[in-house]
């Protein structure tokens, strides 16, 4: 895990992603004039400073080359078009589900032993173990899994917009070696040092992670009882609320006012409830009083939530929709939950840029519009495709859809 969010940065997320990369030649280090053995001679006062031995610092630097691998992959521009379902189909599959529900009897009486210390739901610390390393799979990829010093010494010896990252996070992962929690070779983890079952990155093992099964180590590379517990322990301190779920999936009445999810903003459950928000399946809310707030990815023809606390909790593992709710709905399914009631509009596609344009174009010519025809979809435009669909009879939902441009190119 990480707080460097929104970066790709997880095995498990870089697996799950890997179709939507679009790499880009590598530009070239910034310090290319540097050799790695002058970088590390002058890395060392930085350690010293940070309280790392000579020995330790020796035994981990001395030799570096950076990793042409991690170069190319930090040198590259992640381009998040992924659809939500398909995030999801790639993130809650059924052998995720399977292999889940028997870790969870398999790990049973530790996992009880860690709900009772954080307060943390089991489900949840399983679910977020499956995203993130598939169970611990993807640790036995030698094409994924990277020495952890290397990775992040070649960060911070190529400059540019990771290398503060890279520096940072080295400190911290010489501090792990000094501290004996585990050797050089054992510290993997992906190009950008997200380590162990459940991915944390060096400061943030340094912070939060535990050892849990008692052998005076901190090892979330190889015991999954310190890795869940590591991530129970992070959950909670990120402000986890026992006992209660991440948000439950929604219907609308008919007529209900869709400007209100655009316009965002957090009501009780109860008041959601009197605006024509319900619990699928004819369910109640355990708790009217809870605070949430609408959750609509897919515009009028997907799934509908409502969210509440513990979905930004688990943001605080990776700051991404997509990922909370993934991670939600796993845990849900390894509970025994159903898959979600309504089903995802899977022939929509996102529009070009082009094909933005002709929808502004479209809407100014009918007189829904008058901002700038940029391809660019915001408030303003958003706002006129509600007054379009509200004027033909559409759900308002204001999403800039195949189906609405169609259907303002057929009508002019
Ligand atoms: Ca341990």
């Amino acid at each position: 895990m990480t707080t460097e969010n929104a970066t790709g940065l997880r095995i498990g997320q870089f697996a799950a992603l890997l179709l939507s990369l679009a790499l880009l030649t590598f530009a070239g280090a910034a310090e290319a004039a540097t050799s790695p053995s002058q970088w590390v001679k002058s890395f060392w006062p930085t350690a010293k400073k940070a309280g790392i031995s000579w020995s330790v610092y020796n035994k981990a630097l001395g030799g570096f080359t950076p990793d042409p691998d991690v170069l190319k992959r930090a040198g590259s521009q992640a381009e998040f078009k992924t659809q939500i379902w398909d995030y999801l189909d790639m993130t809650v599959t059924d052998d995720r589900i399977e292999k889940g529900r028997a870790l969870l009897t398999q790990y049973g009486p530790q996992l009880a032993a860690i709900e009772r210390k954080y307060g943390v739901d089991r489900h949840i610390c399983v679910a977020i173990w499956g995203v993130e390393s598939h169970y611990g799979e993807v640790l036995e990829n030698p094409k994924i899994v990277k020495g952890t010093i290397r990775s992040l010494a070649t960060l911070a010896y190529q400059g540019g917009r990771r290398a503060k990252f890279g520096r940072t996070q080295l400190i911290a992962a010489l501090k792990i070696l000094q501290r004996g929690d585990v050797t050089p070779a054992a510290m993997t983890g992906s190009w950008a040092g997200a380590m162990g079952h459940t991915q944390f990155i060096p400061t943030t093992y340094n912070a939060y992670a535990v050892d849990f099964d008692g052998d005076g180590r901190r090892d979330i590379w190889r015991s999954p009882v310190d890795a869940l517990a590591s991530t129970a322990a992070y959950l909670d301190k990120m402000g986890w609320r026992n006992g209660e779920t991440w948000g439950y999936e929604v219907e609308f009445d008919k007529g209900f006012d869709y400007s209100l999810v655009q316009k965002g903003g957090s009501r009780s459950l109860g008041e959601w409830q009197k605006l024509g928000v319900h619990r699928v399946g004819g369910k109640n809310f355990p708790r009217q009083g809870d605070s949430a707030t609408l959750f609509v990815p897919a515009g009028a023809q997907g799934p509908a939530f409502v969210l509440i606390k513990n979905f930004s909790v688990i943001k605080r593992y990776n700051n991404s929709n997509f990922y909370a709710l993934a991670v939600g709905h796993l845990s849900d399914r390894l509970r025994g939950g159903d898959a979600f009631e309504a089903s995802w509009p899977r022939n929509e596609r996102p529009l070009t840029t082009a094909e933005k344009e002709k929808l502004q174009k479209l809407l100014a010519a009918r007189g829904h519009y008058d901002g700038p025809i940029d391809g660019k979809i915001g408030s303003g435009s958003r706002n006129a495709i509600r007054d379009y669909q509200m004027k033909v009879g559409l759900v308002p939902d204001g999403v800039d859809s195949v189906m609405v441009l169609q259907r303002l190119e057929a009508s002019r």
